[in-house]
Parts: C-alpha cells; structure tokens; sequence
C-alpha cells in the first residue's frame, strides 16, 4: 500500500480511528504519525500534512459530539475528556486531584477497571458527578479499552451527516453565548484586582464569575445538566452570576452588612457593578481585597448549600470573609458590620473573641448591664455586670450596655470582637445610625468612636435564647453590680455557658 493510499483510508475512515484507538487501522495510523503517543491525545504539530491538518481541525467535533466509555480508564483524562452523560465533573476542590495523583479514570477504578473506588468517587466529586460516574457500567472481566462513542447516534457510531449536523447545532449555539459574553475589563483595572492582597483563589474566582465561566446553575441547565435552575439561596429566580452576586435576597443583605456597606440594587450585571466599583476612586487596596474575599466566602457558603445541605447564613459568610482577610490582609482597617440574626449562640471563629451584651429596663428603679466574652471553644475570657441610674428606655438601657461592653472590651486588650445583641432595634441603628438629635445617637457615636481601637468589630443580632448568659447577668446586675470575672462566671450562669457550648457544637 502507498502512503497516498494510507493517507486517503485513514481520511476515510477518521472517526473509527479516533474513536477506536486500540483498533488495526489506528495502529497502523500511530505507527506512521505518532510512533510513541496515543493518537487522541496528539498534537497538530510542525508543519503538518494536509490530510493530517483537516483530521486535527475537526478534532473538536470528536471531541465534543463524541463521549468516552469508560473500559480500563487509561485514555480517558478525568477533568479535560468528555465522559460523564451530564458535563463535566464538578470536583469538591482541585487540590484534591492533585493531593490523590488522580489523572486519569483508571485511577478512580478498582480490580483492573472491574469496579469504581466508590469512596474515592464520593470522597473527590460532588455528589450529582458522583452519582453519574458511580452508575457508569464497566465490563465484569474488566481489561476493556476505551472507546469513543458517538452521543448523537443510538447506536454509537458515527457518520458524516451525523457530524454535520452537531456542527450546524454547535454554530447556532456558539452565536448566541457570543451574544451573550462580557465586554472586557479594562487592563487596568484588571491591575487593581490581580495586585490586590486578596488570595489568589479569591482572585481567580472574580475572575471566572467576570467572564461567566463559574457553574452556575442556570448556566448548567441550558448546557443540558439535570439540575435545577433556580438560584439555592432564595428559590426565586434562576442562578445566574449577576443574580448571586447582585440581585439574590440573601446575598444582598450579606453584602449589604459587609464592612464595605454595598447597595447594588442599580446594577445589573457583574461586570457593570465590577467597573464601577474599580473605576471608583475610593476603591483602594483594602477595599477590592475585601471585595474579592467577600465574594469568595460567598460563592463557598453557596456551595455549602448545595452540596453540603447548610443552610446559608449571613453570620457564618460575614465571618469566613473576614478569616480569609486575616490571610490575605493583615493591615486591614478597621470596621464594624452589623450582622444577621441567628437563633441560638453560635461560636465566634478562631482569633475572634464574640461579646454577647444585654441590658434589662427597670422604669423605677436602675437597669441592669450584662455582658460575657466567649472564644472559638465557647469557654469564658470575661463577663461583667453593672447598673445604671435610671435609663429613659428600654432601648436606651440597651445602648449603654453595648458602650460599656465595647469599653470593657478595650480594657481586658481583645482587638477582634463580634459584639452580639438581643435588641432588634439597636441592631437596625448600628446599620442606619440616628442623626445625633437624641441620647442614643451620642451614646451609639461614642461606641463608633470606640471601634477605632479594634482591628475588627462587628455586630450581630441574636433572638433571646442565643443571649441568655449576658441577660442572666443583667436582670440581677443588682446583686453582682461592678463585678468582672476573668475566666469564669457566677456558679448559677454555668448552667448557661455549658447549654451554649452544647448548642454550638460543631456537626461531627
Ligand atoms: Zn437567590
């Protein structure tokens, strides 16, 4: 046989040799292209022959109209091959991958590609990707190559009218995500990202949520995945990245608490909120740091839902932010958020101190002060009671607690503290402070005064039962009145430091 000969069969037949690389006519192919690497996995190459240019440019036809059968899953690469019925694997973390050496499908197989390592496929992919790989059937006798099939056939094989058509398709859907793609981001501002001191992983995620490339799961669905489009946070309308980031309910409110105090109801795209905001003078290092750290605790409490069934809570993202700037920006100024509300106690992180304050009203007599400074572990660093003369309010009984906390904070030397309130209404004042006509306004611009002196102050609002050491405290300040305990607290408060360390324990 000539080469001409060779080169116009293999032209013939490229599907068969692409798809079957352990069959008599690839081999014959390899040997004469690529004695030493499989042929699916070669490259163009220098100067290549015509035959073999036309061969290589359709290459992304196999490859995207083309799935793997999984024999020994020794071709099959796990992240960049197409394998799964549904896209692409979601993994839990690329580090993973890396940390397991897993490369290859045949590194996810037991007995000689007999069986899946079903604990290794948990343990690594998400589990819909799990579930899809796991119900992947393998040959009983294993040593069965890999394959490509084709998707759009019922019989798996391929013809050129077949191909046609998938390119027709692709073409008609590559226009309209054209349509669809971002203006870029002025170099420049891309700097201001890529020279923040934000981790890189929080660099990269902006990134990818910038250019639409995250898996959201709007995006999903329309790329023909099982899943369900609407967003996990709010159940309202589909999960696209603008509405996570801009528009989702339950995003704004975190965003809205966030130190850097966001309102993006204006915009309506990333991108668009994303110029804005780096064009913007006032966006220097630390706040497009905190920016890029915010948005990642975002996206991973989103993920938390998902594939972890958490429930999405603004106190919990507020302070994973605020952990993944002690990594990144150690310099960080210092600001006071108000937080969400939580039901019951929940520990601070480690490295912040959590102040839970209470203040208990008497019209006739004087009020009671209560406050008790707890670590990641739950265990007391302090608790104090006072009393005050006679307060014109409830609320107003409420605000001087909280200054006299802040202040005894600054004295027992804490630098990182999450305040925590029962008082729904001096939660709302700390977000929206009053404009200085009124008692409360002077005592709440004393306490801002007094945040200065922290590296971090936050404020979170806590139903009753998630207070009840500080209020123990402060309706019988009476009797405890001046007193600080380092460490400890009055024998009858124990009961309710253990309920709350109970409480709080974390999901074994
Ligand atoms: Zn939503």
């Amino acid at each position: 046989m000539r080469i001409k000969d060779l080169i116009y069969l293999v032209a013939k037949n490229w599907w068969e040799i692409y798809s079957h690389p352990e069959s008599l006519l690839a081999q014959i192919f390899k040997g004469v292209y690529f004695p030493k690497v499989s042929l699916v996995k070669a490259k163009k190459g220098w100067r290549p022959s015509y035959a073999w240019s036309s061969i290589w440019s359709t290459k992304w036809v196999f490859e995207r109209g083309g799935r793997w059968k999984i024999g020994d899953g020794r071709q099959v690469d796990v992240r960049r091959d197409n394998w799964l019925p549904h896209g692409s694997p979601i993994i839990y973390s690329e580090d993973l991958l890396v940390e397991l050496n897993i490369n290859n499908v045949s590194d996810l197989l037991l007995s000689q590609g007999r069986m899946w390592n079903r604990e290794l496929v948990e343990h690594v992919f998400c589990p819909n990707t799990a579930l899809q790989i796991l119900s992947l059937p393998l040959s009983v006798h294993g040593g069965v190559a890999d394959s490509l099939f084709w998707t759009g056939s019922i019989d798996g094989v391929y013809s050129s009218k077949l191909g046609y058509s998938f390119i027709k398709d692709h073409d008609a859907r590559s226009q309209t995500s054209a349509s669809l793609a971002v203006s870029p981001l002025p170099a420049n501002l891309w700097k201001k990202i890529w020279k923040s001191n934000a981790i890189p992983r929080c660099k990269e995620l902006a990134w990818r949520a910038f250019c639409s490339l995250l898996p959201v799961r709007d995006s999903l669905w329309r790329r023909g995945v099982e899943v369900d489009p609407t967003c996990p946070l709010c159940g309202e309308e589909n999960e696209i990245v603008s509405h996570l980031w801009l528009n989702c309910p339950m995003s704004k409110c975190f965003w809205f608490a966030y130190s850097l105090g966001l309102r993006l109801d204006s915009f309506s795209s990333l991108p668009e909120f994303l110029l804005q905001f780096l064009a913007d003078a006032d966006a220097d290092d630390g706040a497009i740091s905190r920016w890029l750290s915010a948005s990642y605790a975002l996206w991973e409490a989103r993920n938390k839902v998902i594939f972890q069934d958490r429930p999405f809570s603004c106190d919990v993202v507020l302070q994973r932010a605020f952990q993944l700037e002690l990594v990144d920006d150690p310099t960080s100024t210092p600001f006071h958020p108000a937080i969400e509300q939580a039901v019951s106690w929940c520990r601070p992180p480690q490295g912040l101190f959590k102040v839970n304050v209470d203040g208990s009203w008497r019209s006739d007599s004087t009020s009671g002060l209560g406050m008790a400074a707890r670590n990641h572990e739950g265990l007391i660093l302090a608790a104090a009671a006072d009393v005050v003369e006679r307060t014109s309010s409830a609320l107003e009984t409420e605000a001087l607690a909280l200054r006299w906390s802040i202040g005894l904070a600054i004295s027992l030397g804490f630098r990182r503290v999450c305040l925590e309130t029962d008082c729904l209404k001096l939660f709302q004042l700390w977000k929206k402070p009053p404009d200085g006509r009124n008692y409360l306004a002077t005592i709440l611009n004393d306490c801002f005064q007094y945040c200065r002196s922290f590296d971090f102050i936050s404020l979170s609002f806590v139903r009753r039962p998630g207070n009840t050491v500080a209020d123990y405290l402060a309706r019988h300040a009476s009797s405890f009145a001046g007193c600080v305990w380092i460490e400890e607290v009055p024998p009858e408060v124990e009961t309710f430091v253990t309920a709350d360390i109970l409480a709080s324990m974390p999901p074994v």
